[in-house]
């Protein structure tokens, strides 16, 4: 079932292929987290993200869509998303952001981490508590009767009471038989806009928020999202859905 905003509602059928989904995501994620360490290139990252997809017998959603080479997408300090992963090399205090999606019974499933290696600066710990929290904050008010933009309004307003800045340029949105459905779900805006929320919408909500500047730059190899001032990006996304009894987190 669509509404008439083009958004599809999911029955209690496809929720529970999205929550087996979910589950096995944040198996692998976890795993994946687990096993950075300093040394390590992004791409043996992607290797080893790789192996989890294909031991948990599941599809990578991001694998040349578009054109993607890589399985997940690593964005480091700066990077912001759809990092791309190649030679560069983690070392202790940075911040490496992991994002990735993967296919289960033809549902598709999206969740992102940012991950500190070792010991980080205060200020960039902040940063990822912030846009954590953002995310939490989000998630809260995902619940029947609200409207969409609550989600948005709840992100950036916690985030700017912090003193970052929510990235504009890249949005959550609606998952399900395909990784992008409606509605694009914005990390910024008014509250008490667009369309009211029902249960069985499921959303990848995914704040990207910066330390400096909220504008970021594409580089030329066309994918890796950077922030213009060069200062750190942190990037948190989970797949919930909307229940009659609140938010569920689905990759979780
Ligand atoms: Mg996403």
């Amino acid at each position: 079932m669509k509404t008439s905003q083009g958004i599809r509602i999911k029955s209690a059928n496809e929720v529970d292929i999205l929550r087996k989904a979910g589950k096995i995501l944040n198996s692998i994620v976890v795993q994946l987290q687990g096993s950075l360490t300093s040394g390590m290139s992004t791409k043996e990252i992607d290797l080893k993200a790789e192996e989890l997809i294909r031991k948990n017998r599941v599809t990578a959603a991001f694998k040349g869509y578009r054109g993607f080479p890589g399985v997940a997408c690593i964005s480091v300090n700066e990077g912001v998303v759809h990092g791309i992963p190649d030679k560069r090399v983690i070392k202790e205090g940075d911040i490496v952001s992991l994002d990735i999606g993967i296919i289960y019974e033809g549902y598709y499933s999206d969740t992102a981490v940012t991950v500190p290696i070792g010991k980080i600066s205060p200020e960039v710990q902040r940063l990822l508590e912030v846009t954590q929290g953002s995310l939490s904050r989000g998630i809260e008010q995902a619940r029947v009767g609200n409207r969409l933009s609550d989600i948005s309004f709840a992100v950036q307003s916690f985030v700017e009471m912090h003193g970052f800045t929510v990235v504009r340029d890249f949005v959550g949105h609606g998952i399900g038989q395909k990784l992008h459905e409606d509605p694009e779900i914005p990390n910024y805006g008014r509250a008490g806009q667009g369309p009211v929320l029902q249960e069985g919408m499921v959303f990848a909500i995914e704040p990207m928020v910066n330390m400096g500047t909220h504008r970021t730059k594409i580089l030329s190899d066309g994918w890796t999202v950077v922030t213009e001032d060069g200062k750190p990006s942190a990037h948190f996304e989970h797949t919930i859905v909307i229940t009659a009894q609140g938010p569920e987190i689905l990759t979780k």
